[in-house]
């Protein structure tokens, strides 16, 4: 038997979540079994610790949409007992139990083999949200951008998870960064990370007046949407690429093609969830050797099961701050 976060949902459709014990014979079907050792919070977590947010499919459940551990015992030759593993995405924890046990099944398919220098703390540290910003900033290189430009990148929501570790890449690869924030509090937090500039939110929040104003970035990484997107759009650089990640500020974009026509801009979409598996594991090696591990680590507030009910209702109301890493043990 071990521990597991499992959720409940009673008749009257009420959800509840407390630590449990739970056997090998309750898990979901997959051909690797994986000894967790570290999960972490995201906003879908918060959503499945609660209400489910329709994003959980049948209860009781185990949530944890992230996790890294070491393969036990596995039914596919490309996993063998002993072997640290990375797994993001494909709705784990959503559809299919997650990683707040210590113990999931899942299929080899889903898995990423943790790359050198990086142990399973340091890749919950990480996370969907550090992944994720890897993603965006590797979309941004394969369409052109290098740190020798002389205009900055622009991160938004920059104190968030993906805004965080986004600013820390871009400064350790020796970008000039903006970095986006509504809480100026944040500032020294954001320059510590590598931010050379910041701008308050307020500057972009405004919608759009003219679909074209001054060619200010050579590049963005967005978590914010709605107004500041297609704010932002109007302000790259020619031919320069915005990766749209999330949508902290809406999911609207009251934007013009403007900047599309003239300016050539590319707007890149990114998702984490179903990112194929040769690209993951491109993401991972390049988060091994391009994140400064000693700011990821100053991000990090530590966390163990338990934390996770009231973890996830932090999160929902926008109360977690860096990155929060949960040791299951
Ligand atoms: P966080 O909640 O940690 O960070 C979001 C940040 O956005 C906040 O810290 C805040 O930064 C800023 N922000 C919040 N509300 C607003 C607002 N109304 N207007 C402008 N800025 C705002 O989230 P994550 O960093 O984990 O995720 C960011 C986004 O990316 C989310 O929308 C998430 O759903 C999405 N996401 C997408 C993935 C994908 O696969 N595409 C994967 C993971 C996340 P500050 O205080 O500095 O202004």
């Amino acid at each position: 038997m071990f521990d597991a976060l499992v959720v409940n949902k009673d008749e009257d459709g009420k959800t509840s979540a407390a630590v449990t014990q739970i056997g090998l014979e309750d898990l979901p079907q997959g051909d690797v079994v994986v000894a967790v050792e570290y999960s972490t919070i995201n906003y879908k977590d918060g959503l499945c610790i609660g209400p489910g947010g329709g994003l959980v499919r049948n209860y009781p459940h185990v949530p944890g949409i992230d996790f890294a551990g070491t393969v036990e015992s596995s039914e596919d030759d490309r996993y063998k007992p002993g072997d640290k593993v990375v797994l993001t995405g494909w709705r784990v924890g959503e559809a299919h139990w997650g990683g707040y046990a210590q113990k999931a099944r899942v299929k080899a398919d889903w898995l990423v083999p943790l790359p050198e220098g990086l142990d399973t703390r340091q890749a919950m540290a990480v996370g969907t949200a550090g992944f994720t910003a890897m993603l965006a900033v590797m979309a941004l290189e394969d369409h052109g951008l290098t740190p020798d430009t002389p205009n900055p990148v622009l991160v938004t929501g920059a104190s968030g998870g993906v805004g965080s570790v986004a600013t820390a890449i871009f400064g350790k690869l020796g970008y000039s960064v903006a970095a986006v924030t509504g809480r100026m509090d944040n500032a020294e937090y954001l320059s510590s990370l590598g931010a050379t500039t910041i701008v308050p939110r307020a500057d972009l929040a405004e919608t759009i007046k003219r679909p074209l104003e001054a060619e200010t970035w050579a590049g963005a990484v967005d978590a914010v949407g709605g107004d500041m997107l297609a704010r932002l759009l109007g302000q790259m650089e020619y031919g320069a690429s915005v990766a749209a990640v999330g949508l902290a500020g809406g999911a609207n974009l009251p934007a013009t093609v403007v900047p599309f026509l003239l300016r050539g801009i590319n707007l890149l979409g990114i998702d984490s969830v179903m990112q194929p598996y040769d690209n993951r594991v491109r993401a991972w090696g390049r988060i091994a050797t391009d994140l400064p591990m000693d700011k990821l680590e100053a991000m990090v507030q530590p966390a163990t099961l338990s934390d996770l009910p009231k973890l996830g209702a932090d999160i929902l109301n926008g109360q977690v701050k860096g990155r929060v890493v949960v040791d299951v043990n």
